[in-house]
């Protein structure tokens, strides 16, 4: 009898696991998606060492308190997948890139051939090496590799994913959604999610609404589309994609008109009534400040603390601390006034106010689709429950000016946000129209409202500066700056004396000035056109280029083959590290074998994305449970072995000879700064101190004994109004979170987005952007939050392609590792275009049927599923579950290829432009860099009767490369320790 045909649950989770002698149970951290939740692999002895039985949740991690999901448990499928790598492959001589046609390598050589390639490159020109990376979480090492190289060309997924949340939120508030903050859904009693997609933060979220639901939290989804979370919210509002800052602005509109706004937090926590100068000079738009640098706290050029508010009480200015918030003040949120030099200011308040004044809900109605009176009605609900379903909680705090609160101020209203709002090209004006609704309420860092997770909050602007100067980049030199970074003005872009880019994908510079994640999206186009000169060696980790991590995918494939008049690439050398063989390995010269993350040490440090909690800083690690399978490696380690072979300084110890053993030995005894290490668990040399300490040299065995993760809790006082609060913003620095301990007001208006604008106008001396790039600077600088229609409507013709195409990720699948995952394939094997009948009955499509998408930059042909959960002018599909045939080993003329579709065929990487080099700029946020994903504009009609039922387009199908794991077979029928009791 198979206990899993019973009525009883094969084993109570909660349960010890009870090892016997051919079974153990070993914990680490989850990676099918990004959340990374604690979880226990069941291990049973197999014919060649231990095999994966199965993965269920660890009950005793923070995270995920052993709820596991779909992908989680189907992990067991990626560890056999038959896409895995077994081997290094180097492209055969004379073979074409795309073909896939490989011989295998020993390690020696690939570490041969790259040691020899990339010390030429370092010791003559290191910005010809690009290091872009994919979904990993190893961003401290990728990033220090890069630096320590001495090539600006270094990114991260970021740019093509969720940097319009990260920077329009840390920018506006110092933290930002999910790995940085969140909503405190246990206090909460409204809960408001806008354009998210059950992704980010999964089974913690899950977690969270399930107990706001039970204890009756009224819980609002704004969304195109009704999946995911926005299929069990109380009510789903369906808005227009592109158009969620315009419903913002007359929320804004309504709150400050019917006065539902947090006047004490206004006038104390942000710089809401710090005067702004009015009068037509080169400070225009800055704010007023007074130059004597004894008065005020302490702050620096890029966070001064000498701002000026009006006190209403004495009728005269007064320095914003600290009289500006000594007891009798009254800053003035509204008005206008004279400085005694003549100078004309108003509060940045008053400039906010006129800003929203004309966008009332008739407005914001014309623009999302949402009724006028919903609109309203939203504002109303939002307001009342902040403010007059408002409570306190019994924690006293000190506030950074030394004032003591007997209480802390609840504001019970709580918002999540997430791609929908980031992928467009006006998202980081629409995600800081957000962050300023949230900070009116008065919720920033507040019980029930959107609350800090260290080591968040960081200063606006914080306190990484990316290099900005090309004189940087030296041979053999390591970089004196990080290439990544927040600019806080023109003199911190990454720019030539004449304004053109550094970079190879033109992140920090005029086009994109605060693109803090990058550009990954277009890097190879840049590269291929030599703008702004050609590289040498791409080496790409986890990362799907040539398919559905690129726009414009066929073009991409293209490119990367493309060739000089000499017949050389353009790209000349790619690398690609990957565990599976994807379509992007059919294009690389060397293939680098990965491990999954079943079999490899990582760490979710504080130094780069940790799991903390709101009351607390947490991380965590991987520890490997089972053998690298054949002859894979870790990304971390030959990052390791390259740095070590290669000298760098960080790498070497004095006599030149190699720093680190590998990576869980650099992990160790790596620190930044005396007693920061990767991991704040279990330092000092005995494994007694947190936090801070010296090198444990038992560390990793204190994490494995400990669940892999860390978590210390602060105590209560330190648990809200972190922006300010005296005790953790003295902690913060003495852990090394933050440089100083100076409070983060919130920038309501910004004036570092004027003085890019100031440049932009000439009014300012210094940098200044060229003539062609002026007006777009001027106008997407604003200080205030405003909507402005996506960039590609501009290009488009919005009477032939009227409808918004977009993507969503599916529960059960991340990225495009899990559409091979032999599990998770059952679920969805192939995507459909989910349209609303009313819109596919007017194409005359069927349900089912099969029709052409097509955009002014390409067409798919996909079948089409009536859906009433999508509001009538937007279609959507799932994201990355069409495959090309043959790819990810799945059998050619699997589903995935033949039913399967990309939408990434119908979105352009570029939009023209006029004045840049080529007439074209990335089809991005001008702000920020972030793709505009989901700006692109379509029209449906059906296909054809005769035409072939399959998707379009088809690729040739790809060959199996040499030693891919490939047992296709046997994985459905897979069963741990065959043969043993
Ligand atoms: S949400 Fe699921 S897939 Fe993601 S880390 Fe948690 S268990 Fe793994």
């Amino acid at each position: 009898m198979f206990s899993f045909l019973s009525r009883e649950p094969v084993h109570d989770p909660l349960d010890a696991p009870t090892p016997t002698a051919h079974t153990q149970v070993k914990t680490t951290t989850c990676y099918m998606c990004a959340c990374r939740c604690g979880i226990r692999v069941h291990l049973r002895d197999g014919e060649h060492g231990p095999e994966v039985r199965y993965i269920d949740g660890n009950p005793a991690h923070p995270l995920n308190q052993g709820v596991i999901c779909a992908k989680g448990s189907s992990g067991i499928m990626k560890q056999v997948s038959p896409a895995r790598l077994t081997q290094p492959l180097l492209r055969k001589a004379g073979s074409e890139r795309g073909a896939g046609e490989f011989e295998p390598i020993s390690w020696e050589r690939a570490f041969d051939m790259l040691t020899e390639r990339l010390g030429r490159i370092r010791a003559t020109d290191p910005k010809k090496f690009a290091l872009f990376t994919g979904r990993d979480q190893m961003q401290a090492l990728t990033g220090l590799f890069a630096r320590q190289f001495g090539t600006p060309n270094y990114a991260a997924h970021g740019g093509f994913c969720s940097v319009n949340m990260a920077a329009g939120m840390i920018y506006t508030v110092g933290g930002s959604f999910w790995e940085f903050g969140g909503p405190d859904l246990d206090r909460a009693r409204l809960f408001v999610m806008i354009g998210t997609a059950e992704d980010h933060h999964s089974n913690p979220m899950k977690i969270a609404i399930s107990k706001f639901k039970r204890a009756g939290g009224r819980f609002i989804s704004i969304n195109p589309v009704r999946t995911g979370y926005s299929a069990i919210a109380d009510e789903w509002i369906p808005i227009k994609p592109g158009t969620d800052g315009a419903l913002f602005m007359a929320l804004l509109h309504e709150l400050i008109a019917s006065d539902l706004i947090d006047h004490a937090f206004l006038k104390r926590f942000t710089n809401a009534p710090q005067l702004v100068v009015l009068d037509d000079c080169e400070r225009q738009g800055l704010f007023a400040f007074d130059p004597d640098p004894t008065r005020g706290p302490p702050g620096d050029g890029r966070h001064p603390h000498n701002k000026l508010v009006w006190d209403l009480s004495e009728g005269s200015v007064k320095n914003a601390y600290p009289e500006g918030i000594a007891d009798g003040c009254d800053p003035a949120l509204e008005g206008h006034y004279t400085l005694t030099d003549g100078t004309r200011v108003a509060p940045s308040f008053q400039l906010l106010r006129d800003r929203v004044a004309s966008c009332t809900p008739e407005w914001a109605e014309a623009i999302t689709g949402i009724d006028a009176q919903r609109i309203r009605k939203l504002a109303r609900e939002m307001g009342e429950t902040a403010l007059r379903q408002a409570f306190e909680l019994p924690i006293p705090w000190t506030d950074a000016w030394g004032k003591q609160h007997p209480t802390t101020q609840a504001r019970p209203v709580a918002f999540h946000a997430m791609r929908g709002l980031a992928a467009h090209s006006n998202g980081f004006q629409t995600v800081r129209a957000l962050a300023v609704l949230m900070s009116v309420l008065g919720t920033i860092d507040a019980p029930g409202g959107f609350r800090h997770k260290a080591p968040y909050p960081r200063h606006i602007v914080p306190n990484y500066r990316a290099f900005n100067d090309p004189g940087m980049i030296q041979p053999n030199t390591p970089l004196n700056a990080a290439p990544l970074g927040f600019p806080a003005n023109p003199e911190e872009l990454a720019i030539n004396p004449d304004g053109s880019p550094i970079r190879i994908d033109h992140a920090f510079s005029w086009e994109h000035p605060l693109s803090a994640h990058g550009l990954m999206h277009n890097v190879i186009t840049n590269a291929v056109k030599g703008d702004p000169y050609r590289i040498d060696t791409l080496l790409i980790f986890m990362a799907n280029m040539a398919w559905n991590s690129s726009m414009n995918t066929m073009a991409v494939r293209e490119m990367l083959n493309r060739k000089d008049e000499k017949g050389e690439h353009m790209i000349p050398f790619l690398v690609v590290c990957d565990a599976f063989q994807s379509e992007t390995v059919a294009f690389a010269d060397l293939v680098l074998p990965d491990t999954t993350y079943l079999e490899r040490h990582d760490v979710m440090s504080m130094l780069d994305r940790p799991i903390s909690e709101f009351d607390g800083p947490v991380d965590s690690v991987r520890i490997p449970v089972v053998p690298p399978t054949g002859q894979c490696k870790p990304f971390q380690e030959v990052l390791i072995e390259l740095a070590s072979r290669l000298k760098f300084p960080a790498f070497t110890t004095p006599e030149g000879g190699r720093r680190f053993t590998g990576y869980p030995d650099f992990v160790v005894n790596f620190q930044p700064q005396p007693g920061i290490g990767f991991l704040m668990g279990w330092r000092g040399k005995d494994g007694t101190e947190h936090l801070r300490g010296e090198p444990n040299p038992k560390q990793w065995e204190a994490y494995a004994q400990n669940n892999c993760v860390f978590q210390y809790h602060m105590p209560e006082t330190m648990h809200y109004m972190r922006n300010w609060n005296r005790e953790y913003l003295d902690f913060a620095k003495d852990k090394g979170w933050r440089q100083r301990n100076d409070p983060v007001q919130l920038a309501l208006y910004s004036d570092t987005l004027q003085s890019f604008r100031l440049a932009a106008q000439g009014k300012s001396a210094g940098r200044q952007p060229p003539d062609a790039l002026r007006e777009r600077i001027d106008t997407y600088f604003d200080p205030l939050p405003f909507w402005y229609p996506p960039l590609e409507e501009a290009s488009t013709d919005l009477d032939t392609y009227p409808l918004n195409a977009i993507t969503q990720r599916p529960m059960a699948m991340y990225h495009s590792w899990d559409s091979q995952n032999a599990w998770l394939r059952q679920i969805h094997s192939h995507n459909y275009l989910h349209v609303n009948p009313l819109t596919a009955q007017a194409a005359g499509i069927a349900d089912g049927g099969w029709c052409w998408v097509e955009s002014q930059w390409g067409q798919v042909r996909c079948m089409l599923r009536y859906s009433e959960a999508v509001e009538p002018g937007t279609v959507w599909t799932w994201n990355a579950i069409g495959k090309a045939d043959g790819a990810w080993q799945l059998a050619p003329g699997a589903d995935e290829a033949r039913k399967g579709f990309l939408l990434n065929h119908l979105i352009s990487e570029e939009l023209p432009c006029a004045g840049t080099a080529s007439g074209r700029i990335s089809n991005s946020d001008p702000v920020t860099g972030q793709a505009g994903w989901y700006d692109v504009r379509v029209r449906i009609r059906p296909a054809e009767p005769g035409e072939p039922e399959e998707s379009f387009p088809q690729m040739a199908s790809m060959p199996s490369a040499p030693g891919v794991l490939g047992k296709a077979a046997s994985v459905l029928t897979y069963f741990a320790g065959r043969g043993k009791k």
